[in-house]
Parts: C-alpha cells; structure tokens; sequence
C-alpha cells in the first residue's frame, strides 16, 4: 500500500467520524451511539479521535476534504462499478486503473475525493 492510499483510507475514517459527531449532536441518534459504545459525552471522545486521526492525514488532503464538505456535503465518496456514489457520473475507464486508484482522485462531474473500496 503507498501512504498516499493510506491517506485516503485515514480521510474515510475522518468522514465517519464526522458523521458521528454531527449524530451525536442530534438526541435521537444520541442513544444508537450509546450502543455502539460511546459513553455519555461521547461527543468528546468522538472529537478528540477525530483530532487525533486528522494529524496524521496529508495537510493538503485535509484542507481539501475540509473545502468539500463546505461546498457538497459529503466530500469522500467510494467508486463502485465505475460510478461516483456522489452524483452517479461514469468514472471514464482510464482513470479506473490499478494505478489511479493509489492516486487522490476527484470526480470529473462533481469534484468528491474518490475512493475504490476493497473488492470493487
Ligand atoms: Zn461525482
């Protein structure tokens, strides 16, 4: 694996995270956190796992992530069956090589960090 798709590995970790914060500012979703073993003031261990997860993410990759998710919601989005998940656009064949797929990539149509989940 090159540390660049350790990177992205890392940046879908911090999308999760986020994710779960943003839930665990919501009361109804306070409880599944609960079950998944986050604590009462789980908000904070979230944040700080968090915190501590984006200090070993690429400075540059981080800002742009950060950008993303201003500007589209959800900024990492896996490929599947050379198709963004994030608007639905065909990821043109030559970019889905072995190779790119080590590579930071964004989508052509809508501009996501894309990622090849294992087995695709
Ligand atoms: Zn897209």
């Amino acid at each position: 694996m090159t540390a660049m798709s350790e990177h992205l590995l890392r940046l879908v970790a911090l999308q999760d995270l986020d994710d779960m914060i943003r839930e665990s500012k919501d009361k109804a979703l306070a409880k599944k956190l609960e079950n998944m073993g986050f604590a009462m003031g789980g908000q904070e261990d979230l944040q700080a796992a968090r915190d501590e997860l984006a200090t070993g993410i690429d400075k540059v990759l981080l800002s742009r992530y950060e950008r993303a998710v201003k500007r589209l919601g959800r900024a990492v989005v896996p490929v599947t069956g050379n198709i963004c998940l994030g608007c639905f656009a065909v990821i043109p064949a030559a970019f889905v090589s072995a190779e790119n797929q080590e590579k930071i990539q964004h989508c052509e149509n809508c501009g996501r960090i894309l990622y090849w989940p294992r087995g695709s």
